[in-house]
């Protein structure tokens, strides 16, 4: 199984709005773009909203067939490990190994040292295309690497064999993900990264690492652009190079987490790829719940009073709501609206404050923030929160197929 060039990662909190994902795709389609879609969800959204793997693998089926795609699609496990993949074995067949725990914790000496040995034909002076850089490789350098990722990508390799035992070889996708770990891989780091997974037999399609700057959730990105599109062109470089090197995937790619939103950066990543001609998966998870919020509030009625009803209790609820998302997200409380406030405005008003559009002078970052946390309210509203999304499917659906072509798709990969 080989992921396309060009994917997208679309997660759906409530597992209602897979259609209007998909019209966005097949809208790209139309204009000449080979896209597939990604259902991704992570064990942490499913344990929040009590959903089930089966569930998206459910909603993908039912939208393909719906919407008479004919092309291919996935179910992504997202960010999982050994202590979590079992339930998402049958119903997925994209796997996002998670290794950021694991980054520093000791590897064996012994597999260090294999390890070392395994490459010291790059020992010396290292050129890599289209890296100013030369890196000059010792022997410490490659340990001091090693002694920080090998024990992460070795546990890599036992959760890809978990999955390859029940599975089957070549039956599924795999991506690796380090995007949660502390501090940026420099282009060394991942260079050597894929040399350790190739060398542990895990044929990575998709490596997603961290990159410079701030990627909150659902807002634009935050830091120095002018670096973040040098390192994103760095590590095409590298990707390509250890493509060739190393017994690795030919399609392997970038992905890029919590890549939804994150406007100022598209035009270079699209730049980038276009210069390297390689593929890219970008995933959007939180989005299109905002954009199913913003599609309830236009809606009026029950749909505006749910809306209005999910951030009064997330304000009251502030501390449990974003605590787990502490480090992704930058919210100034003194930039909230009042909750009273907010229950006089229309549901214009209401969803020109949360939609994304910098352009708009109503548009508040912060709101946005807090209701992008906030879908477990909506969650324990129960049937009264999807009995809603039923009543307002249109304008819902028109709200979500419109973000996900018109604010991501078609800036990334098109314009
Ligand atoms: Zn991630």
């Amino acid at each position: 199984m080989k992921l396309e060039k060009y994917s997208i990662g679309v997660g759906d909190r409530f597992g209602r709005q897979g259609l209007a994902q998909l019209a966005a795709v097949q809208k790209a389609q139309q204009q000449g773009l080979a896209i597939v879609p990604v259902w991704n969800k992570s064990h942490r959204e499913h344990t929040i909203i009590h959903t089930t793997p089966a569930a998206v693998r459910a909603e993908a089926d039912a939208a393909v067939r719906e919407g008479g795609w004919q092309g291919r699609y996935y179910v992504d496990a997202d960010h999982i490990g050994l202590h979590n993949v079992d339930v998402f074995l049958e119903s997925s067949d994209f796997f996002t190994l998670d290794i950021a725990a694991a980054i520093g914790q000791t590897a064996a000496p012994e597999a260090i040292r294999q390890y070392v040995d395994h490459l010291d034909v790059y020992l010396g002076p290292l050129r890599i295309d289209g890296v100013a850089e030369t890196f000059e490789v010792t022997r410490g350098r490659i340990e001091w690497i090693a002694s920080k990722y090998l024990e992460a990508i070795r546990q890599a390799g036992c959760i890809y064999r978990h999955i390859e035992a029940a599975k089957g070889p070549g039956n599924f996708v795999t991506e690796v993900s380090m995007d949660e770990s502390h501090e940026p891989q420099t282009p060394l780091e991942m260079f050597f990264i894929l040399a350790a997974l190739a060398a542990e037999g895990v044929p990575v399609q998709t490596i997603a690492p961290k990159f410079t700057g701030r990627f909150n959730k659902g807002v634009d990105y935050v830091g120095d652009t002018a670096q973040f599109a040098k390192e994103f062109e760095e590590d095409l470089a590298v990707i390509r190079r250890a493509a060739q090197e190393f017994d690795l995937p030919e399609n392997l790619k970038l992905s890029v987490h919590s890549g939804s939103d994150k406007f100022s950066i598209y035009a270079p990543m699209r730049q980038a790829i276009r210069k390297y001609d390689t593929g890219l998966h970008i995933k959007t998870a939180g989005t299109t719940w905002l954009a199913e919020l913003g599609g309830l509030a236009v809606s009026g009625g029950e749909g505006l009073q749910i809306a209005r009803q999910v951030y009064r209790r997330a304000r009251g609820r502030f501390d449990e709501l974003c605590g787990p998302y502490a480090t992704v997200i930058d919210i100034d409380r003194d930039q909230l609206p009042s909750p009273d406030e907010v229950e006089t405005w229309t549901g214009g008003e209401f969803a020109d404050t949360l939609r994304h559009d910098p352009a708009c002078e109503n548009y508040n970052p912060h709101f946005r923030q807090l209701l992008h946390v906030a879908y477990k309210i909506a969650a324990q509203m129960g049937s009264r929160y999807l009995d809603a999304l039923e009543a307002h499917r249109q304008v819902i659906a028109s709200e979500v197929t419109e973000n996900l072509y018109e604010r991501h798709i078609k800036p990334v990969f098109l314009d």
